[in-house]
Parts: C-alpha cells; structure tokens; sequence
C-alpha cells in the first residue's frame, strides 16, 4: 500500500501569508506617513504652484515684449525673441507638469487656459525653430496670438485657492496611489495563497480519507486472500455459535464446502460427540467471563470430526475477539493424522531399537558370561600350573597361553565397557587419587612390554603438581592404560613420556592436561579423524603383531565424555603421536593412604570357605587359589544346597556363583540372609562371569557383600578379601600395612627395631586394657593418653590403629561420650589386626 500523503507544509503559506500582511502593511504604514508629511508640506507646495504661475506670467510678459519690440522696429534681436520664447516655453511645460496631478482639469477653465497657452506655445515654436526670414514674417502674427493668449496667462495666474490646492492635492493622491496599490496587491495575493492552502488542505484531506479506505479495502481484501490460501483452516463463528468463515484449508480438512455450512453452529458439524458437551461448557465459560481452558491457549490437541464421521486429531489455536458485532471466535485448525502415525510409528520404532540394544546388550552379557567362564577355567589353571615345577620352555609355553589369555579377556572386558558406557545408568564414582600414583602405576604395568620394544617410559609434572583430586579411579585408569598402552605399543626404539600439568585451578576444580607423546609410528592422516571412532584399527598387518579390536580409543573417547572432559589427538607418521586428555578434576587433600592401591596380600586369618559353583574347573581354580593361601574349603554345586548346609554348618565367607541349577546365588543369598541359620551373618561374595554394573546391583541388593568377576585371579581375591575381612570404624574399611618395617629395622638395627617394637606392644596393651576396664575414665585422660600412643603407632606405620586412637581423642575432646565409648569398643579388634600385622 502506498504511503498516506503527508500534510502540506502549512508554515510555508503561513509565512507568505504573513509576509504579504507584513508587506501591505508597510505599504499603509508609509501612505499614511507620506499623507502626514504631505499635510505638512501642501502650504510649501502650494506656495511654488503659485510661484510658478507667476514665473509663467513674467515669462510671457517677456516674450510679448521682445515680441513687440520686433515688430515695432524698436529692436531686431531675434536671438532675444528666440532665447524669451524658450524660458516661456520650459516655465509652460513645468505648469503643464504640475498640472498633471490634477484630477479635475476636464471641467475647468483652467485646463481650456493652461490648454490655450500650452497651444500658443506648440504654435509659436515651429516658427521659433524655423530660419530668421520666416521667423520674421511670422512676427506680427505671433504678437497677436500673444495678445489673443494673455487672457488665458492671466486666468492661469489669477487661479483661486481651491484650485491651487487641488492641484497640489492631485499631485499627492497620485503619489500616494503609487504605494497603496501594491498594498492592496499584496493583501490580495496573502488572501489567494491562503484559498489555495485551505483548498489544498481540503484536497489532501479527500485524499487521505480516499487513501485510508483503500488502505482498509486492501487490509481486508489481504486477510480475505490470506484466510483463504492458509494451509491451516481457518473458522470464524459468532457469539452464538454460528459459523461466519469457512476458508478452504477448512473446506479439505472436514470435508464440508463453506456455502453448505456458513450460518450454521460448528459445534455439531465439526466436534465428536465425546467433545461436544465439553465444548458447550466451554463457550457458555467464555461467554460469562470465566476460565478460558482452550480459547486464548496457544495450539492444543483436540479430536475433530470429519463430513463423514470419523474422528482425526487436529492442532487447534482459538482466539476470541472482541468486535462492535460482539464476541466472535477465530479457530486455526491443523490435520495432524499424518504427525502423529508418524509419531506412533517413530515410537514403536523407538521401542523396538530400545529393545534391540536390551537385547544386544543382554547378548553380550550372556557371552561375556559364557566367554568368561571357561576362561576362568583357563586362566586360573595357568595360573596353578605356574607355580608347579616347570622347565623353562614350558614356563615360556605357560607364558604364551597367559598372553593371549589375558589379551582375550581384554577383548570381552573392551565389548562390555562399550555396553556399561552406552548404558544410560552409567555413573561415575568419585573418590581422592593420586594421580602421580596413577601414572605411576599406569608406567609400572607398561614398563614389561616397553623394555621389550626397547622404549624408555618416564613422566612428569610440568609446573606445580596437583597430585591430589576426586576422581573415578576405573574410568581414569581405562584412559591412561589405553593410551599408555597404545603408545607403547606402537612405539619400537623410542621414547614415551607422559606429561601432568595443573593448567589452573579456580574455585577448587583443577584444570588438569595429561599429554602422552611418543616418537612411534604415528597415525596416517586419513585415518586419524576416524581415531576415535569404535572398531577403527590402523595397519592391519601390524596390529595383528599387537593385537586389538579397535575399541581402545573408542572406550577412551567415551570416558573422557563421561568425565566432563576432552580428548585431542596431533599425530605425524614415522614421527610420533601426542594425545591430550583435559579433565577438570576436583582438587582435594592428601588422603593417609590411596584407598585404590592395591591390597593384593594374604590376610593373616585363615578362613572357612563354602564354595557354591556348578562348574566343576571354576570350583577347582576357586579352591586351589583359597588353599594356596591357607584357607580350607567345602564345595557345593548348587543354592539349594547351600541353603541347607548353611543352617547348622558355620563359614567365614561364602563364595556364591550366580547361574546355578536348582536355585540360583541370587535367591540362594536371599534365602540364608532372611533366615536363621548360623551363615545368616556371614559374608558371602557373588562369582561371577557378569560385569554389568546394573546386574551387580542386584547382587548386593540380594544381600550378596561383595562381586569376584571371573576369571579370578589369586590377586583380585585376595584384594577383596582384605577389603571384606579388615574391621571397620566410622564405615571406613581398615587394615594395617606397616610395609616400612623393613626400612625401620634397617635404620634403627634389628635389637633397637625390636626394643622400641616391644615397648610400643606393650603401651597400646596398657592403654587398651585402662580404656576397655568398665568405667569409663576421665575424658581429659583418654584424650592425653590416646594421643600419646597414636604418636608411637605412627612410628610403626600402624596407621588405623592411629586413626582409630585418634578418632576417640576428638570425640573425648568433643566430649562426645557415645562416641568414644563406640570408638573404644571397635578398638581391641583393629589392635589384634595391628597386633598381627606388626
Ligand atoms: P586398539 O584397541 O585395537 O588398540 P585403538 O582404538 O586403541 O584400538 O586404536 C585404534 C588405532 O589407532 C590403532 O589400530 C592404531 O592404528 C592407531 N593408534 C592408536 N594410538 C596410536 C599411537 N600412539 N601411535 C600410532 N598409532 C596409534
């Protein structure tokens, strides 16, 4: 639409209006001066009208003399005749000019009187300006036109006042008519240009009136355009109901033409019946002001009805307004059959995929179950074998086997990390590490494989160190064994290092980069974007010197992701790699000891095992292991079994395998847990093949204490049940490890070392004896004393039974009696366990 013509720019006309008034009015203004000066001077003017008469009578007086002179022969002085006529003639012409502001000349004899000299005059000059002869000859006639003339000389000269004063008036009105016309000329031109701006203002408003109709056609001609080439239909009802618009979108949506429809109510035509009394309550809620549930909702799903009766969901936007007609109700409608099929069908597809990956999932359970188990058998047999007496090829052979044991048990413990890191309920445990620790550890386990590629492995810290923070030990481990591993692993001759550097630390979350370069054979460039992807491998020929299934980095990627972190690979061939791991990691404090070193020691105590396992190979690989250590054992085959004998029949552990016949460890577990047997306390620890984490959850849901994953290894056992059978204060599992006794003894000698060992046995004794001899001392005592003796155990790195006295000097100091007294019964137990160990 065009623009709306701007209003004319009425200052403009103002200012030429007012400047016409301004001119006009200075015209006025200098009239009326000029017609006071004038009142002022008209005396003076009138004084030289009459003067000039006067001089007009002398002048012709002169004349006629000279005139008279001549023709009298007194004189023959033409020249004088001619120079005489001349003055008269100017002084005639002068009157003449004066008389010519007289107004009223036509009528007077003066006129006919200034008339008759002025045509002496004209007469007489023609002979003046001819030659002497003719001038000469002319003479006498010219002195009696004088004569003839002096009559008309003296009216003029006699001329009363009022003609005098007329005259000079006459003048004076000329002169002021000169200003007062273009006075009255501007005055009329202020007054036209102000017609023509009024004329103007009422054509512009023609126009704009003209121009806001067609404005208000368009609009309407626009939105008719656009309701009716809408995709969505579009209804309009009235207040009552009835419908007002039908657009075609609506047409196709309910199968009705609009002519066929117009006027009547919508709720019938294009509502399902389930819908209609709702819709009823919902217009009467609209008409009397109350709660709008549709109109005003923005889209909402609703079932409409077709011309033919079915009922399909449609997206449905209701809007009233309000109109000088009354309410009426504007509904954009949406067929959206197609949507939601689709959507039905994208969650069955949805549902199915899900069920996929459960079963996937499941599968891959179930063969890492079946995998693990015979390798169980495997593993733990080489492992028995190893310590028998073996030459050295057979060593060697052995050697092999566990190599490519072990290598298969990373390709199932690979495939089930890609299922637990998939798995939604994924979650990360964190708990304080060192990371130096870490990477030590990482570079000792790689140290064996290193010295074979003859590859040195060191690391560092660059900058200030950072040694201490939260983190998930399994998942950190995952990163920096595969990377450590593949660096080594593709490394011959070379050097790998492994770099740590705290890039900040804000608020207590640390910035950590761990870099770990190596000068292998690098990663071509069209493989490396693909690096991190699952099942990508580089050289086939070479990896089948190494070994891998391609999942490393991919397992890598994911737990780094799972860390909130980021993992970057620069990578040159036959020059080396460098890959960068960034965590931001919990800063924390130094922990006594890193809860996630190893404890893969036998414990002191020997224990009565019940193992309940139906395969005969893991059930011996199980019992060789315990007996190794000194433990002895009974074996069952099955839960129900175990359930019985464990009624009346005590054991310090249980080892219960999970798939059984008969009755499986899960409800086996129940069962003795629920019941009143004399195992009803008794640990029992789940082997199994299963390392979901979900699946294990169930297992200490069941009452289990703890998980052996098969294959088990002599280390992983022992581990756990140092973990299992080492008192606990304040929920924290204890055990002593005074491994430094070694380096004790060595600097105090043997006799000092077992002195000073004596001297402490016998302190801790007197103290426990003096805290456990009923009541209860003086706190201030229990304070003093058990601070003392943490001092001595500190020396002999008998580091809980320091805790332990520890914790009760804060609760006395806190004058927590309960706690003390709690603290002082667990006591005795981790004394006899420092006792044993020191
Ligand atoms: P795998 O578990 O089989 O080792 P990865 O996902 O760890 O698989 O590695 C995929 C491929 O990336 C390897 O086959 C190798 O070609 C390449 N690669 C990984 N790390 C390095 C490295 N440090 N140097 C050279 N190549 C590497």
């Amino acid at each position: 639409m065009p623009p709306l013509r701007t209003f004319p720019n009425w200052n403009h006309y103002i200012q030429l209006i007012l400047s016409g008034l301004v001119v006009a009015g200075g015209i006025v203004f200098l009239n009326i001066t000029f017609s006071n000066d004038f009142s002022k001077r008209e005396p003076v003017w009138a004084d030289s009208v009459r003067q000039e008469l006067a001089q007009l009578e002398t002048e012709f007086f002169n004349f006629s003399e000279h005139l008279n002179n001549v023709v009298s022969g007194s004189s023959s002085d033409l020249a004088a005749v001619r120079s005489r006529f001349y003055t008269l003639y100017g002084q005639a012409t002068k009157l003449e000019l004066v008389y010519a502001y007289w107004s009223s000349k036509e009528n007077n004899d003066h006129a006919q009187a200034l008339e008759a000299v002025r045509a002496f005059a004209d007469a007489t000059a023609q002979f003046i300006v001819a030659d002497d002869l003719v001038l000469e000859t002319a003479l006498p006639d010219l002195l009696a036109d004088a004569d003839a003339t002096r009559p008309s000389v003296h009216k003029l000269i006699n001329s009363p006042e009022d003609f005098i004063t007329s005259v000079v008036y006459g003048g004076h009105n000329v002169l002021a008519a000169t200003f007062v016309k273009p006075a009255i000329l501007f005055i009329l031109l202020g007054l036209v240009l102000a017609l023509g701006s009024l004329v103007d203002y009422l054509r512009y408003l023609k126009i704009q009136k003209y121009e806001q109709l067609r404005a208000a056609e368009e609009t309407l001609t626009r939105i008719d355009t656009i309701v009716q080439t809408s995709l969505d239909g579009v209804v309009v009802a009235g207040g009552d109901s009835s419908i007002i618009a039908f657009n075609t979108a609506a047409e196709s949506i309910f199968g009705y033409k609009a002519k066929d429809v117009l006027g009547k109510p919508f709720g019938p035509l294009i509502i399902p019946g389930h819908l209609l009394d709702a819709h009823s309550a919902g217009m009467e809620r609209a008409r009397a002001g109350g709660e709008r549930r549709v109109i005003g909702k923005g889209r909402v799903q609703l079932d409409a009805k077709h011309a033919n009766g079915c009922t399909f969901p449609v997206e449905l936007a209701l809007q009233s307004v309000e109109t000088e007609q009354g309410t009426i109700f504007v509904a954009f409608l949406r067929d959206i059959s197609t949507r939601v099929n689709a959507e039905t069908e994208l969650i069955l597809a949805r549902d199915q995929a899900l069920a996929t990956a459960r079963l996937r999932s499941r599968f891959l359970v179930t063969m890492s179950h079946e995998i693990r188990t015979p390798l169980n058998g495997l593993l733990g047999n080489l492992d028995l074998i190893k310590n028998t007496n073996l030459n050295r090829k057979q060593l060697s052979y052995i050697e092999d086997m566990e190599t490519s044991g072990a290598l298969l048990l990373q390709h199932v413990s690979d495939v089930l990390d890609l299922t637990r890191y998939d798995s939604r309920n994924f979650k990360l445990r964190e708990v304080p590490l060192s990371l130096a620790a870490f990477v030590q550890s990482t570079v000792d386990s790689q140290s064996g494989v290193a010295a074979q590629n003859n590859t040195i492995v060191e690391w560092g810290w660059i900058g200030l160190p950072q040694n201490w923070v939260l983190a998930d030990p399994d998942v950190l481990r995952h990163i920096l064994m595969n990377l450590v591993g593949n660096a080594v692993k593709f490394t011959r001759n070379g050097l790998v290092k492994i770099s740590l550097q705290l890039s900040e630390i804000v608020d207590g979350a640390a910035k950590i980069i761990i870099r770990i370069s190596d000068t292998g054979q690098g990663i071509k460039d069209d493989l490396k974007p693909f690096i991190f992807d699952d099942f990508v491998t580089g050289s086939v020929a070479y990896d089948r010197t190494v070994g891998g299934s391609g999942l490393g980095l991919g397992i890598v990627r994911r737990s780094v992701n799972a860390m909130g972190g980021q993992i970057d690979v620069e990578s040159k061939p036959n020059v080396g790699s460098t890959f960068e791991v960034r965590l931001t990691l919990v800063a924390t404090q130094p922990v006594a000891e890193d809860p996630n070193a190893p404890h893969d020691y036998k414990i002191a105590e020997p224990l009565h095992v019940l193992i309940v396992e139906d395969n005969e190979i893991n059930r011996v690989v199980t019992r060789e292991m315990l007996e190794t250590d000194g433990h002895s054992t009974m074996e069952l085959q099955d839960g129900a079994s175990a359930v019985e004998l464990c009624q009346n029949t005590q054991f310090d552990l249980i080892l219960m395998d999970i798939s059984m016949p008969v009755m499986d460890g899960r409800n086996a577990t129940r069962i003795i847990r629920d019941g009143t047997g004399v195992c009803a306390q008794t640990p029992i620890l789940a082997l199994t093949a299963n390392a979901l984490a979900s699946e294990q959850a169930t297992f200490l849901d069941a009452g289990m204490n703890g998980v052996l994953i098969k294959p088990l290894s002599l280390s992983v056992l022992r581990q756990t049940l140092n973990e299992l059978f080492t008192k606990t204060i304040g929920g924290q599992v204890l055990e002593e490890k005074v491994s430094h006794h070694a380096e004790m003894r060595s600097v105090l000698g043997d006799v000092t070392f077992d002195q000073m060992r004596a001297l402490f046995l016998a302190e801790a004794e007197e103290l426990n004896c003096w805290l456990s001899s009923g009541a209860l001392p003086a706190l201030e005592d229990i304070s003093r004393r058990c601070h003392q003796t943490a001092g001595s155990a500190a020396l002999f790195g008998a580091h809980y039974y320091r805790t332990a006295l520890n914790a009760i000097k804060d609760a006395a100091d806190a004058k927590n009696t309960t706690e003390v007294a709690s603290g002082i019964a667990s006591l005795d137990a981790v004394w006899r366990q420092t006792e044993r160990a020191i």
